[in-house]
């Protein structure tokens, strides 16, 4: 691996940039919290998961031997404050009058079409809550055997007050254990079995009716979700691996709990370097189902809903979260992603360009700073917008060379269209405009030759025929709506 500056990654821990030495090089251990697959991925969360998505592409691009585990969580996420009242993933099957596990099933299918359609690198492993029950309960066990767990009524506690005697419990979220204490009583009463207000569940006793449950030592119950980040990042990549990423909002309680529970069962600070993504934003607030103010991944492509003003490419929203820091919230707005087409499209048109310059004797531009230049900017903790900032002034030398103003020789061309290809196709991730609207074109163009039939059968007289293709359609979730001028398709949800 030809090193040349070091990288550098803001570690939330220490709360500083530090140079990235991983544990075992070339191997990297990097694991991402995944989605808890009870509802539709939004925008926000795609942003999070493209935020690593970058973090494993530029890794892998420096040469690294990148292990990518990032999680499903089909179990344990409960409604309140993730530790209380009912599985997420239970209200939904019981609301939806299906099975528990063909709402996991239903979510994780469409998670990986979202994550598809955005062109996220898949993670090397996907594991589940529900394939490592026995590994948690293990865990608990170890941390019940260290004393940092109490059993009441057939759930288990992790014992934050005692946990803190001997460790910093909020070093990564910089939470005071001391304030946390003076909330205890108002918070234990009711009846709480917790003995301190930040105790949080490691296993829960599941009631009767409670579906997803398994047996333990203790009750038949569900892991607390803490758990299964701790259990399944560790068992794929090691006591201590590299790099642990997710969102802001995770920091704490579900990262400080994780950092508690491995120290607690095996003594060992799990992570080198924690990542946090920061929020896409609406209007200031942090996009969440629960406010209302998320919308979908196909909403925003068909522009289907009321803060959209149009529907806007999967890339387009890609290059939209590049052009901030992953450490900056981002604000949606349409201004934002028209902004980002016409960017998206000059860069595009520009690398298109390449294939098309003329050859001269010299060349006349600087290609050395430019690939310096863009290495620098990532290697600042995986700096975007300052990259594509970079790219841009190689978009106005190669719109100078096609002008012939300036001039490129063969071999730096080479190096030109090189530096192109790793950047905006392998770095960043983004898709040729042709490439995009051929998957997304292509069943347009069918559709409306599906349609021009339909109709064609309905000007002749031939109900049949037109019946049978809206039927057949239907058979596959695809509805036609018919008005005065026009037929239109859609995906039945
Ligand atoms: P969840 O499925 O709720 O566990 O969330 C999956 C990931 O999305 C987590 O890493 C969250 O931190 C992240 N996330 C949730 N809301 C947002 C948002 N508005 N912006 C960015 N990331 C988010
Ligand atoms: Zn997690």
């Amino acid at each position: 691996m030809a090193e040349t500056e070091p990288l550098y990654i803001y570690n939330t821990l220490s709360g500083k940039k530090e140079e990235f030495k991983p544990i075992a090089p070339p191997f990297v251990g990097l694991y991402t919290c995944g989605p808890t697959v009870y509802s539709d991925a939004h925008l926000g969360n795609v942003r999070t998961f493209l935020t690593f998505d970058i973090v494993y592409r530029y890794l892998t691009f420096l040469g690294y031997n990148v292990r990518y585990v990032r999680n499903i969580t089909d179990v344990g996420h409960l409604l309140h404050d993730a530790d209380e009242g009912e599985d997420k993933i239970e209200q939904r099957a019981r609301m939806e009058k299906i099975e528990p596990m063909e709402i996991v099933q239903k979510y994780t299918n469409g998670f990986h079409d979202t994550v598809k359609t955005f062109n996220l690198i898949p993670p090397s492993i996907e594991p589940t809550a529900t394939g490592h029950i026995i590994e948690q309960i293990e865990m608990i066990q170890r941390i019940i055997d260290n004393g940092f767990g109490y059993e009441v009524n057939g759930s288990v506690y992790f014992d934050v007050k005692k946990y803190s005697e001997q460790h910093d419990y909020g070093e990564l979220s910089g939470r005071k254990i001391d304030e946390l204490l003076e909330q205890t009583r108002d918070n234990l009463e009711g009846g709480n079995e917790k003995r301190f207000f930040a105790d949080f569940a490691i296993w829960k006793k599941a009631s009767n009716e409670t579906i997803m449950k398994w047996p333990s030592p203790w009750s038949e119950g569900v892991p607390g979700w803490h758990l299964e980040c701790s259990v399944m990042s560790t068992k794929y990549l090691g006591p201590q691996f590299d790099i642990h990423g997710g969102g802001m909002d995770l920091k704490f309680p579900h990262h400080e709990c994780e950092i508690a529970q491995s120290v607690g069962a095996d003594g060992i600070n799990p992570v080198k370097y924690w990542m946090h993504g920061n929020m896409l934003t609406v209007n200031g607030t942090k996009m969440s189902k629960s406010l209302g103010n998320s919308f979908l991944p196909h909403e925003l492509i068909s522009g289907d809903h009321p803060l959209l003003d149009q529907g806007y490419s999967p890339m387009t929203v890609r290059f939209f979260f590049l052009q901030a820091n992953y450490r900056s919230t981002i604000d949606f707005s349409n201004d934002a992603l028209v902004a980002a087409e016409k960017g998206l499209k000059r860069l595009m048109n520009a690398v298109n360009l390449l294939d098309k310059l003329t050859i001269a004797e010299k060349t006349t531009i600087d290609i050395d700073s430019l690939i310096i230049s863009c290495e620098k900017s990532m290697k600042d903790d995986f700096n975007t917008p300052i990259t594509l900032a970079h790219l841009f002034d190689g978009v106005k030398m190669i719109n100078s060379i096609n002008d012939n103003k300036d001039q490129i020789t063969k071999t730096d061309l080479k190096r030109l269209k090189d530096h192109y290809f790793n950047y905006v196709f392998e770095i960043l991730g983004l898709k040729a405009e042709n490439e995009e609207s051929e998957s997304r074109g292509l069943p347009d163009e069918l559709m409306s030759l599906i349609i021009n039939l339909r109709n064609q059968s309905k000007d002749n007289k031939d109900w049949a025929t037109a019946d049978l293709i809206r039927d057949e359609l239907k058979r596959l979730n695809i509805s036609i709506k018919d008005s005065k001028d026009t037929s239109t398709w859609n995906y039945e949800n």
